[in-house]
């Protein structure tokens, strides 16, 4: 059986993390117990978790990108950009080496890597995050008018490069033949987002503020209403939903309706930093669509939220974004 593929059109950013007791009063300054920089960015945080989930660690230290490495079922790809520049250098090797295909990312002259400057609150492990798109806002939605070939078997997309663009993936996605999948994360939510484009969505996955956004409601309405959210956004055209609940787990709605609606709790887990948790959530569901794919049989989008919940759990007992990203084999 041939490779399955995922591709993953994002952002790459690096990522300044700040960790402090507490946030700052406005004109305050504080002494933050440390600092240190990774590799970050939606795009390419989701591209590791789909790689890291897909195969052991073991096996994979001695893997490099490449088509006809027959090693692994789920070839991972990343198209987005970064700077000319030493943190973007940095990220196409750290890609590179979790044996991601990087051959889609572009170095441009014309903006710098993104940067996000994230203050993770210790104790908690909460954070805040302040993004400065640089490359990523490079992205013409030109370059995408049809999907690289070899054609994916699930489109995995984000909000962190421009809309236009964004919609253009969409379109591409849909006009293939047959239409390729596409598990979208609208994040950070855009209000602006247009109705037609949940229609190209069969797997749509926020947290609880995206949707508040997305829907038009305060997120403690979200959290008391979920089944009145995800019908709507299942009315505006997104078949499978799922909304992410932090450290209460996530709560899904199934497109073919065979597996309901629930609440699936959170894996126990001791919260170091919940950065990442997201991202890991995205990339875990994102491999087990693929995997239940080739296994042949219905979707069930209840397996699929409850390995994605474990994997997550993972991620937010150890720091950073990239970095807390589990592998296969530590899940
Ligand atoms: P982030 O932006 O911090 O990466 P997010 O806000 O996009 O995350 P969340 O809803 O906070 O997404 O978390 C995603 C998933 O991570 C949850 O659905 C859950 O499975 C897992 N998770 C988050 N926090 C915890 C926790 N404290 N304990 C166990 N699992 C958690």
């Amino acid at each position: 059986m041939s490779r399955s593929i995922i591709t993953v059109i994002g952002s790459l950013n690096a990522d300044l993390i700040t960790r402090t007791s507490r946030i700052p009063s406005p004109g305050e300054t504080l002494t933050s117990s440390s600092f240190s920089i990774g590799c970050g960015g939606k795009g390419a945080n989701q591209a590791v978790a789909c790689v890291r989930l897909s195969r052991p660690k073991k096996r994979d230290a001695r893997l490099k990108a490449s088509h006809d490495d027959a090693a692994a079922s789920i070839l991972v790809r990343m198209e987005g950009a970064v700077g000319d520049d030493a943190f973007g250098q940095s990220l196409i090797g750290a890609l590179e080496g979790d044996g991601i295909d990087v051959s889609g990312v572009q170095v441009r002259r014309d903006g710098g890597t993104g940067v996000a400057v994230i203050l993770v609150v210790e104790g908690s492990g909460e954070n805040r995050i302040l993004l400065s798109p640089g490359a990523n806002a490079t992205l013409r939605p030109e370059a995408f008018g049809s999907l690289a070939t070899p054609v994916p078997d699930l489109l995995v997309v984000q909000l962190e490069i421009p809309l236009d663009t964004v919609l253009a993936t969409l379109r591409a996605a849909a006009a293939c033949s047959p239409p390729v999948p596409v598990l979208f994360n609208p994040a950070p939510a855009a209000a602006t987002l247009p109705q037609w484009a949940y229609e190209m969505v069969e797997h749509l996955v926020v947290n609880e503020t995206e949707a508040a956004i997305l829907y038009g409601a305060s997120e403690e309405h979200v959290r008391s209403n979920l089944s009145q959210v995800g019908k709507e956004f299942q009315r505006r055209g997104a078949r499978n939903v799922v909304i992410t609940l932090g450290k209460s787990g996530s709560w899904f709605t199934s497109g073919s309706g065979e597996d309901g609606q629930q609440v699936v709790a959170a894996a126990r887990a001791d919260v170091v930093d919940t950065t990442g948790a997201g991202d890991t959530f995205i990339g875990a569901y994102a491999v087990s669509v693929v995997q239940q794919r080739r296994e042949g049989g219905r979707f069930s989008i209840r397996s699929a939220v409850e390995w994605a919940n474990r994997a997550a759990a993972k991620a937010v007992e150890r720091e950073g974004a990239m970095e807390s990203i589990p592998w296969l084999d530590e899940v």
